[in-house]
């Protein structure tokens, strides 16, 4: 019954709108992000795109449209789209909009759950489970992904850490209350690192990354996480959308979007130095450093009527303005440590960055 498996609320009509969803300019910067990372490591003969948690799919259209543009550079590559996404209904609109509906489901013995061949030609599957993408050199891509993902809740008291919980209020009918587990639990016992008096830990975004971290290890590729998010620094930060306005969490569950910022710092740490990772860099300044600008320009030139030209740079507003998405909205990058060479792996941050080789992040932020 949850919120996500029953459609999740992503666009206008819905509950909450991602960039993806504002802007055809972000999926396409991201789509030249993989293709630049696919000439840097020298054009491996085949690469898979894997997103996580694709909502309706409108990422991966616009990056399917950049690489049917650049289908002369690709021409030699063996490329396949590889989607991870748990709600069946969000899977069907992901169908239609990336295949137009020309799609097979599996039965249960396959990993794939669907599969089907893009709008573009290439071949497309759906999975539940990272763990049941085939192994290969990819680019795995997670926007507005981990933010979803269900965390613990810690508080930090005289008698030490105890987790928030979830209970039904036995005073009003219907309602649920937070309340202290009475003792330590086994999430306290585990996942508690900070110093902070209260904390959220998100242990099944740590899994993946790991996951994540050791195929890049093994198979090459990169893996681009974009969301909102803290570098270590927040406490509180779980809370509800339900038509665009915030929503109290215990009411109605299921009915809203629940989440929470994703703490990067427990994400570098829990790729344990398998790769090297980049950022987080705000979101305006990746997009700036990928060219947003130019490509504005581009569509500002090409679209002759008022009306598109104001939505584009309405768009462009919601996306890089400091107050609307370009400052919460992050961008981290886990990579192969072959990806720089001259560092060896016990490297410091710079004192004077230089100019990282990967495109979107400007200055050299590795750790
Ligand atoms: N990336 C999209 C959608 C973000 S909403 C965008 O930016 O517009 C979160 C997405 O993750 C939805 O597609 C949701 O169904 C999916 N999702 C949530 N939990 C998941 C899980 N545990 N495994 C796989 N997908 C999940």
């Amino acid at each position: 019954q949850g919120y996500y498996t029953r459609g999740g609320g992503i666009g206008e009509s819905g509950d909450f709108v991602t960039s993806p969803e504002i802007s055809q300019i972000f999926g396409e910067l991201i789509g030249i992000w993989c293709i630049s990372e696919w000439i840097a490591m020298g054009k491996p003969k085949v690469f898979q795109l894997v997103e996580l948690g694709p909502g309706r799919g409108t990422l991966t259209d616009d990056i399917l449209r950049v690489f049917n543009q650049l289908a002369s550079l690709l021409s030699k590559c063996d490329v396949s789209i590889h989607l991870v996404e748990v709600s069946p209904k969000l899977g069907e609109t992901q169908a239609l909009m990336l295949t137009g509906g020309k799609v097979q489901s599996n039965p249960e013995d396959k990993s794939a759950y669907m599969q089907g061949v893009t709008k573009t030609g290439i071949p497309i599957f759906w999975y539940r489970d990272i763990q049941d993408v085939p192994a290969g050199y990819s680019f795995y891509l997670a926007h507005e992904f981990f933010d979803a993902l269900p965390i613990h809740k810690f508080q930090r008291t005289e008698k030490g850490w105890r987790e928030v919980l979830v209970d039904i209020d036995p005073e009003v009918p219907d309602q649920l209350r937070f309340v202290l587990s009475p003792s330590s639990t086994p999430a306290t016992e585990n996942f508690i690192q900070a110093r902070r008096d209260h904390v959220e830990v998100c242990p099944e975004a740590g899994v993946i990354i790991q996951r994540l971290a050791c195929r890049i290890e093994k198979d090459g590729g990169a893996a681009l996480v974009a969301d909102y998010g803290h570098d270590g620094t927040k406490t509180d930060t779980f809370r509800g959308f339900r038509n665009h306005k915030p929503h109290d969490v215990l009411k109605a569950p299921g009915t809203a979007d629940l989440t929470a910022d994703v703490d990067f710092s427990y994400l570098r740490k829990m790729t344990q130095g398998k790769t090297a990772t980049l950022g987080p860099i705000k979101q305006r300044e990746f997009l700036k450093n990928m060219g947003i600008d130019l490509r504005l320009q581009v569509l500002l030139q090409n679209s002759h009527d008022t009306e598109t030209r104001e939505q584009l740079l309405h768009s462009y507003d919601m996306l890089m303005n400091p107050e609307k998405m370009g400052d919460c909205f992050n961008f981290f990058a886990l990579l192969p440590h072959q990806r720089f060479p001259h560092l060896d792996k016990k490297h410091k941050p710079e004192l004077k960055s230089p100019v990282s080789p990967v495109a979107g992040f400007g200055e050299l932020l590795l750790k």
